[in-house]
């Protein structure tokens, strides 16, 4: 598609102008192509934004002047403002609240392990299934995040880990929003951060979360990267489900548990299951026998999450003994599972849970101005 009309159709753009993270690499092409420049420039400006992360077009020194004084009046490469970052007491967790150009808010959390940076990303500002226990679903939806907004949260990350000798390793889209219905966006970003000539991470160090559309599940198995699936399960059985979220009622556990069959038959990927535990909703040792049937003979890994409690919820996390009655239970049934620290907890790390805090809207607009 041509880029000016791109531009056009992009909204949220910085003072309209094009917002070049949102460009694939042909894009990129057509672009300079556009302004008679050599096909060559587009391997330099890819090179720059994604491989040495320069944060302006001033650092992208070996484009001509006149190139590079175009670039900066009608393109934006920075859009996201970090609005707060908090830290865990050790600094292995960090949490960044950020603003995106038309002043609406995100957030996105690294998380340093032994060898591995893992970004969590936000794919949606909100989400539109409202799961009652997740600070995102409470916030209601407001719209989609481009592809640009989802690849910048990794390179904001990417950038503060670089003087420290160290690179984000690991994505995963298990920040606010339902990725799978932000396909299109959510897809774009992960061809972008695989690519070799750019960021070049590895698929497989990527993992898509949902909450289990069926369709996009479908669509992910035909896709030719390796990227990993996790599926989030409130509980075993559908009528509990429908009281944890409406995705019971888009996809009852039938079809999904086809579906997630299926990606293993096609991928010969395992799927992982994430299931947070909430007390005397869905952690007896019931639920697990149920769980375990659902899973029965299905190449798949449960992860169990403790519920890290909101406030607008009437919800608390199982206790660390029915946490470990669950997990017995599930191994005495052949069901491979493992129990989740929720990192950042002390942080509200919880999905949407810093951003619900962020309770001047004004604020934000007026940082985003300033
Ligand atoms: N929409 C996608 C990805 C974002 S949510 C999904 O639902 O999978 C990422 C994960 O956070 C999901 O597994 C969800 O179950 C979990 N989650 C949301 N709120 C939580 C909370 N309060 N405590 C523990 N886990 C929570
Ligand atoms: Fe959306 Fe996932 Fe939160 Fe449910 S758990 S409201 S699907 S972000």
């Amino acid at each position: 598609m041509n880029p000016h009309k791109r531009r056009a159709e992009k909204d949220g753009s910085s003072n309209g102008k094009l917002a070049l993270l949102d460009l694939t690499y042909p894009e990129i092409q057509e672009l300079l192509l556009a302004l008679g420049e050599p096909g060559y420039r587009a391997d330099q400006i890819y090179e720059w934004i994604y491989s040495s992360l320069v944060s302006d077009f001033a650092g992208m020194r070996n484009l001509p002047q006149h190139l590079r004084d175009h670039l900066e009046e009608t393109t934006a490469l920075c859009r996201l403002i970090p609005l707060q970052e908090t830290r865990s007491p050790r600094g292995l967790t960090r949490k960044v609240l950020f603003a995106l150009s038309d002043a609406e808010t995100i957030e996105s959390v690294l998380m340093l392990y032994d060898k591995r940076n893992t970004v969590c990303l936000s794919t949606q500002v909100g989400c539109p299934l409202g799961c009652p226990f997740c600070a995102t679903g409470q916030s209601g939806f407001t719209r989609n995040l481009t592809a640009g907004e989802i690849i910048e949260q990794v390179l904001y990350f990417a950038r503060e880990l670089r003087p420290e000798g160290g690179r984000v390793t690991n994505v995963v889209f298990m920040g606010m929003g339902e990725p799978l219905l932000n396909y299109d966006a959510t897809w774009q970003a992960i061809e972008t951060l695989t690519d070799p000539r750019g960021y070049n991470m590895g698929a497989r160090r990527i993992t898509i979360s949902t909450v289990g559309i069926v369709p996009g599940i479908q669509r992910l198995s035909r896709e030719n990267l390796q990227v990993r699936l996790a599926v989030s399960l409130h509980a075993p059985d559908d009528n509990l489900r429908r009281t944890l979220g409406p995705t019971a009622r888009r996809s009852p556990l039938k079809e999904l548990l086809a579906v997630c069959r299926s990606y293993v038959r096609r991928t010969g990927r395992r799927v992982t299951f994430e299931y947070p535990l909430i007390q005397g909703i869905n952690d007896s040792p019931r639920h697990a026998v149920q769980l375990a049937r659902l899973l029965e003979g299905l190449l798949c890994h449960v992860n169990l999450i403790a519920l890290n409690p909101t406030p607008e919820s009437p919800w608390h996390a199982s206790s660390k003994e029915r946490v470990s009655r669950f997990h017995g239970e599930l191994g005495r049934l052949g069901i491979n599972s493992t129990v989740r620290l929720a990192r950042g907890m002390e942080l509200e790390a919880g999905c949407g849970q810093l951003r619900s805090r962020w309770h001047s809207a004004e604020e934000a607009k007026d940082c985003v101005l300033a």
